[in-house]
């Protein structure tokens, strides 16, 4: 007999019970870049681009961690507490408006 599996919140790890309201969520972060930045106005030249992939090349992160820069996915369920902190840090804090 094997019931539901038991399901873990994926912010604080909280074992959620079966009676418990939880959220699922998919939270994908895709890395883009509209502009690239070169500085004094270059036009971004072949040494530039050397440059940049000589900075990859001598970057101290694994490429399982480059790629996780680029693109990184993570789906699964919340609890009531952690939804209101993830909502939290996703909400831009409206920065004209006083205190009300
Ligand atoms: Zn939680």
């Amino acid at each position: 007999m094997t019931g539901p599996r038991a399901k873990t919140c994926a912010t604080c790890g909280r074992g959620l019970s079966p009676r418990e309201v939880y959220y699922r969520f998919s939270l994908v972060l895709q890395g883009e870049q509209d502009a690239i930045d070169t500085p004094g106005g270059g036009t971004g030249s072949e040494e530039e681009l050397a440059l940049l992939l000589k900075q990859l090349e001598e970057s101290p992160e694994s490429p399982q961690e480059m790629e996780e820069q680029v693109h990184w996915e993570r789906s699964g369920v919340v609890c009531g507490a952690c939804r209101s902190l993830v909502v939290r840090t996703l909400t831009p804090k409206p920065e004209a408006a006083g205190p009300h």
